[in-house]
């Protein structure tokens, strides 16, 4: 019988990442895989925080699916594309999430109202029943309040990407390219 205690140290610390904008360069409904390009220099730092223990996990809204921009078999081709990319730098990611609906899509199967749409916290929620995280000691990297706002939700610390001054989101962090941001992360203090 493991105590509860014991089963809370097992559990692990995870950087939740937006794609679109985040781990890759950012595109009006990128729908085919040539349309995933890695933002510059996140390699190292994603290398090194899984070498540190670090799950690594994508959170991503997709709503083109529910638009009819692009199918559910054409997500998973990019995905295939965005792991070569990220192998290409000795990188693999722990889980990837994605979100197809929208509330005012077009494609019936997946216009509707959902749980795991950022700035809802149902993918981390997923992924940390899935991979048995630590939330607390987690953080979610994103470019968009919608992203900073579900980290804060699953009650994970927050950096924000983005180079334009911020509202009122209020991340932990605030850096102007991801590679800095996880940087940050891979600095931080438990
Ligand atoms: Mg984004
Ligand atoms: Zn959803």
């Amino acid at each position: 019988m493991i105590s509860p205690r014991a089963e809370e140290a097992h559990r692990r610390k995870a950087v939740f990442l937006d794609r679109d904008g985040t781990v890759t360069e950012p595109r009006h409904y990128p729908s085919r895989p040539g349309d995933l390009v890695l933002q510059p220099g996140i390699g190292p730092p994603l290398r090194a925080l899984q070498h540190a223990g670090w799950a690594l996990v994508v959170v991503t809204n997709q709503s083109g699916v529910a638009r009819g921009f692009l199918t559910i078999t054409d997500l998973e081709a990019m995905h295939e594309r965005l792991g070569a990319l990220l192998a290409a730098h000795r990188v693999r990611l722990d889980g990837l999430y994605a979100c197809p609906h929208h509330p005012d899509g077009t494609m019936p199967d997946y216009r509707q109202p959902c749980s795991c749409r950022k700035p809802a916290p149902g993918m981390l929620h997923q992924a940390t029943r899935d991979l048995e995280l630590d939330l607390a000691r987690s953080w979610t990297v994103g470019d968009s309040p919608c992203d900073i706002a579900a980290g804060r939700a699953a009650g994970t610390r927050t950096v924000l990407v983005t180079t334009r001054p911020h509202g009122g989101d209020r991340p932990d962090g605030h850096c102007t390219t991801t590679a800095e941001a996880l940087h940050t992360v891979l600095h931080s203090h438990p």
